[in-house]
C-alpha cells in the first residue's frame, strides 16, 4: 500500500503541488438488529482511497474505490485538475498551519475483536432481551441493536507523515415501546445511551459490560409505568440532569457552535451558523464558575479518539470552557490562523475514503465536579431528575432550545418521588449553563456515545463521544408550553 500511496505522492508534485495527502482506507461494519424478535443482519466492507492537494492555492480531491496503481495514478492527477480548476475562483491561497510530519502506528483500545464472535451468539443475546420485553402484553415494539466497526487507514503526505491506524468500535442497545390501547398513549424506554444505544471505542466486551438482559425487565417495567405516570409539571424547577441527556445536551449547545468553520459562515447546513462568534473567545461567560468542558481526541475509549486526524495531526486536549469562560474552538490547518492559533486542534475527519475532511467534533466532554447524586437531589425542594433524550429542537443559532427526555421523576423535600412522563425542560444557552450549580464526582461520570452526527454537504456522519455526570441547573423551565 505504501508504493501505491507514494506514486500518488510523486504525481502531486510533479503537478507542482504545494500540499498533498493520500488516505487509503479499508473497513467493515456489521449491523445486527431485531424487532419484535424478527433479526435483520448486515455486513458491508468499503475499500477505497481518496486524494487531497492544494495547487495553484485552492484544494482539489478525488476518490475511487480501486486500488490499483494505473488508478491511484489517474485519479492523483483528476484531484490536482480539480484543484487548478478551482484555484481560478480562491478568494485567497489556502494556509495550512504548520504539523510536523508524524510517523507512527496507531490502535484503539479493546479486549475482544468483536468480528471474533459468532453472529448467532449476537442475535441470541438480543434475542433473549427481547423476550423479557415482550411477556407483557402492552409492549407493542421491542428492539434490540448490535453494531461493529473496525477501520484501518494509511495516511501519508507529501510533507512526510506516515501514519497507520486501526479503530474498533463497538455498540448497541435495547428499547420497549408500550401503548395503551383506550387512552391511544405511548411512551418508550431505551437503554443504554443517548440515542438507540450506546457506541464506544472498545471491542465485544462493551457489549457484555451493558447487560442488555439483565436490563430488559426494567426498560420494559419503565415503558409500562410511564403509560400511568403523571405528566411533567409546568413551571420554574431546580433540575438535575442526567448524564446520558447531558451529553446530548453538550453536544448540540457547545459541540456544534464551537466548529470554527460554522462560526465563520461556511457550513450552515443541519445545524445552521453560531452564536460563539470570535469575537467572544476568551472573554464570554458561557456558563457558571464550575462549568469546565474540554476538546478531547485523546480520551480512552471516546468514539473520536484518534492518534491523528485526517490532516495529519496528533490529537490534542484542550478547553472549550475553563471556569465558566468560552477558550477554545475547533479547528483544522486550514482555519487555525483566522483565530491567530499556530497550530490546529486536530479535528479534521472524513466520513471514509470517498469524502474531503472537514471540522468535526472530537470527544467533548464536561469535567466532573465533586458532588455524590444523592448530596445533589437532598437540597432540591422541588425539582425534577430527567434522562436519556426523547426529542429536541435548538435554533440556528444554538441558542434556543428545548429538550423532551425519556424520563424523570419528581424531587420533593430532597427525595427522588413520582415517576413523570413528557419530561421537557428549556433555556438559552448560555443562561443555562450559568445556572449549573453543582456537577456529580467522577464516579457517577461516563463518556457516552454519539455516533449519527450529520454535517456537509454531500452529508457526512461522524461518531463522537461526550463524557458527563448527572449536575443540576437552578430555575429552570419545565414542562411544554
Ligand atoms: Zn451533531
Amino acid at each position: 500500500m505504501r508504493d501505491y500511496a507514494r506514486e500518488a505522492l510523486d504525481v502531486l508534485e510533479k503537478e507542482g503541488a504545494s500540499y498533498g495527502d493520500i488516505r487509503i482506507i479499508d473497513d467493515i461494519v456489521e449491523e445486527i438488529s431485531i424487532k419484535n424478535g424478527v433479526p435483520s443482519v448486515s455486513t458491508h466492507n468499503r475499500e477505497g482511497f481518496g486524494v487531497r492537494v492544494i495547487v495553484d492555492g485552492a484544494w482539489g480531491f478525488s476518490a475511487s474505490p480501486n486500488i490499483n496503481v494505473d488508478e491511484i495514478i489517474r485519479v492523483a492527477r483528476t484531484a490536482c485538475a480539480v484543484g487548478k480548476a478551482s484555484a481560478r475562483l480562491k478568494k485567497e491561497a489556502v494556509r495550512l498551519a504548520p504539523e510536523h510530519p508524524n510517523r507512527d502506528k496507531w490502535t484503539s483500545n479493546y479486549l475482544i475483536n468483536p468480528f471474533s464472535i459468532p453472529i448467532d451468539k449476537k442475535l441470541e443475546l438480543l434475542l433473549s432481551a427481547d423476550k423479557i420485553i415482550r411477556e407483557d402484553p402492552r409492549i407493542a415494539v421491542s428492539t434490540g441493536s448490535l453494531s461493529f466497526w473496525k477501520e484501518h487507514q494509511l495516511f501519508m503526505s507529501t510533507q512526510g507523515a506516515d501514519i497507520e491506524q486501526t479503530i474498533i468500535r463497538s455498540g448497541g442497545g435495547i428499547s420497549a415501546t408500550a401503548v395503551d390501547k383506550e387512552t391511544g398513549e405511548i411512551q418508550t424506554r431505551s437503554y443504554p445511551g443517548v440515542h438507540n444505544g450506546q457506541y464506544i471505542q472498545m471491542g465485544w466486551e462493551a457489549i457484555e459490560s451493558f447487560d442488555l438482559v439483565g436490563n430488559a425487565e426494567r426498560v420494559r417495567d419503565e415503558a409500562i409505568a410511564l403509560l400511568s405516570a403523571e405528566q411533567c409539571p409546568q413551571g420554574e424547577m431546580d433540575i438535575i440532569i442526567g448524564g446520558e441527556q447531558l451529553a446530548l445536551q453538550i453536544h448540540e449547545s457547545l459541540g456544534h457552535p464551537t466548529e470554527l468553520d460554522r462560526v465563520l459562515g461556511m457550513e450552515a447546513n443541519y445545524a445552521g451558523t453560531s452564536f460563539l462568534t470570535t469575537e467572544k473567545l476568551g472573554n464570554f461567560k458561557y456558563g457558571s464558575d464550575i462549568v469546565n468542558i474540554v476538546g478531547d481526541g485523546t480520551a480512552p475509549n471516546g468514539l473520536a479518539t484518534i492518534g491523528y486526524d485526517d490532516d495529519g495531526v496528533r490529537s490534542k486536549r484542550w478547553f472549550l470552557v475553563k471556569d465558566g469562560i468560552f477558550s477554545g474552538y475547533l479547528t483544522n490547518r486550514e482555519l487555525a490562523h483566522i483565530i491567530g492559533q499556530t497550530e490546529s486542534m486536530g479535528c479534521n475527519r472524513a466520513d471514509g475514503w470517498w469524502s474531503l475532511p472537514m471540522i468535526r467534533m472530537t470527544n467533548i466532554s464536561l469535567l466532573p465536579g465533586d458532588w455524590e447524586l444523592q448530596d445533589l437531589i437532598s437540597n432540591i425542594e422541588n425539582g425534577i431528575f430527567v434522562n436519556t433524550n426523547k426529542r429536541w429542537s435548538i435554533d440556528q443559532k444554538r441558542l434556543n432550545f428545548q429538550f423532551t427526555t425519556e424520563i424523570g421523576w419528581l424531587i420533593e423535600n430532597g427525595k427522588l418521588t413520582k415517576m413523570v412522563k413528557n419530561a421537557t425542560y428549556q433555556g438559552i444557552t448560555p443562561q443555562f449553563w450559568g445556572s449549573c450549580d453543582a456537577i456529580c464526582n467522577e464516579n457517577h461520570w461516563t463518556l457516552w456515545g454519539v455516533n449519527n452526527c450529520g454535517k456537509g454537504q454531500p452529508g457526512q456522519r461522524a461518531e463522537m463521544s461526550h463524557g458527563a455526570s448527572p449536575a443540576r441547573f437552578r430555575k429552570i423551565k419545565v414542562g411544554l408550553g
